[in-house]
């Protein structure tokens, strides 16, 4: 038995934006070509685009598609710089998607507790700092932990002192709700494929009358914002998946709740020493980050990739190699705990006889490891 339990990395691609996909990828041609062809794609494209702004509570013409997250945050932060707005704050929990461009802009960083929460008091002494007309980077759910953030409260001190935001929804599309008004952010980010849609799709919502310069100048898509051909299966299957996800929300998120409150509750009952993360705030519904002491994380995850268990460290890597946590690190875990951190996360074909493998699967890696260090010791 194979078990997929690293949806916060990828998401399995949903049916209905597989569907989407080919559908769109075997009719082919330009979305800007005026021909039947073209205006085929262009619809597609549309259609995604008001699913889209239906999700984020956006309207469709203040949507810019683009190729994920990473493009998404990059292209926000440039076109906020050149609007104006160049200095940035960024809270230390954030993806390196944006934590990195944040810090090579010479971001100041706001600090968390130890449960991965904002620490508003610090932040707002940055805003003030700031001194008027920044960038500030929230993100909605964290990555590693789930853990949620406080985005409206952040944004507001924000505006107060004279900045606008960016909150990094791509974990939260999908497993809770995601509302550009609610969050009071001027710049909301997503995903394709961390909501069960394909990869090579991003999405930007702009609140009403958010500065938005100039980047990149082209072919004019994206009404000038991003120009350059559109990727309409990508697209097309991005916009089935948000869909898909939003009218499953409401019992989706319960259920993975129950499923993740379950591995939580069996993991601690099955005699393995384990230290979880983010359990003081609230989290995504999907999402379990732990610690087994003892065994490194690296190991942990080629031992039950072995068994047929897909899992995570902290974070993942490019390289696949298992990289230290910044996130714990700023949420103060110590450094030996650090190294043996795992993710679990859960999504649309998540079920119960998954949570009792994962839990029967590592009870028996520390019962290995506990073996093997009572034998050295011996
Ligand atoms: N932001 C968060 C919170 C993420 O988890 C990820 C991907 O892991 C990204 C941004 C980057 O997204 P993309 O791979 O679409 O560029």
């Amino acid at each position: 038995m194979r078990v997929f339990a690293d949806y916060n990395a990828g998401a399995p691609v949903r049916p209905e934006a597989e569907a989407a996909l080919l559908e769109a990828l075997r009719a082919g041609g330009n979305a800007s070509s005026i021909h039947a062809v073209g205006r085929a794609q262009k619809g597609r494209l549309e259609r995604a685009r008001e699913a889209l702004a239906g999700a984020l509570g956006a309207e469709p013409q203040n949507l810019v598609f683009t190729s994920g997250a990473t493009e998404a945050a990059h292209l926000v932060m440039a076109a906020a710089c050149v609007a104006g707005f160049a200095r940035l704050i960024v809270s230390a929990v954030e993806h390196d998607a944006v934590f990195e461009e944040a810090r090579a802009r010479g971001a100041a960083v706001a600090p968390v507790d130890a449960d991965g929460r904002l620490d508003l008091a610090a932040f707002e002494a940055l805003c003030a700092q700031a001194g008027g007309a920044f960038l500030a980077c929230v993100m909605l759910a964290n990555n590693e932990t789930g853990v949620l953030q406080p985005v409206a409260e952040a944004a507001r001190l924000v505006r107060l002192a004279g900045g606008v935001t960016l909150c990094d929804a791509s974990q939260a599309l999908g497993r809770v709700p995601v509302d550009l008004q609610a969050l009071e952010a001027d710049y909301v980010i997503a995903s394709s494929h961390k909501v069960g849609g394909p990869p090579g799709a991003g999405v930007i919502a702009l609140a009403p009358g958010a500065p938005f310069a100039t980047v990149h100048r082209g072919g004019g898509q994206e009404r000038g914002r991003r120009p350059g051909t559109e990727n309409p299966p990508a697209i097309a299957g991005f916009g089935a998946a948000a869909a898909a996800a939003l009218v499953a929300l409401p019992g989706e998120a319960a259920r993975l709740k129950a499923l993740r409150d379950r591995f939580e509750h069996d993991l601690a009952a099955s005699r393995s020493e384990v230290v979880f993360f983010g359990r003081g705030a609230d989290r995504l519904p999907n999402t379990s980050a732990f610690a087994l002491p003892g065994v490194l994380a690296e190991t942990a995850v080629i031992s039950l990739d072995l068994a047929g268990l897909a899992v995570s460290s902290g974070a993942a890597c490019s390289s696949g190699k298992v990289k230290e946590s910044r996130v714990l690190a700023a949420m103060g875990v110590p450094e030996a705990l650090r190294g043996s951190a795992l993710r679990v996360s859960l999504g649309w074909s998540s079920a119960e006889r998954d949570v009792d493998a994962l839990v029967a699967g590592i009870a028996a890696l520390r019962s290995r490891t506990s073996a093997r260090i009572l034998q050295g010791a011996a």
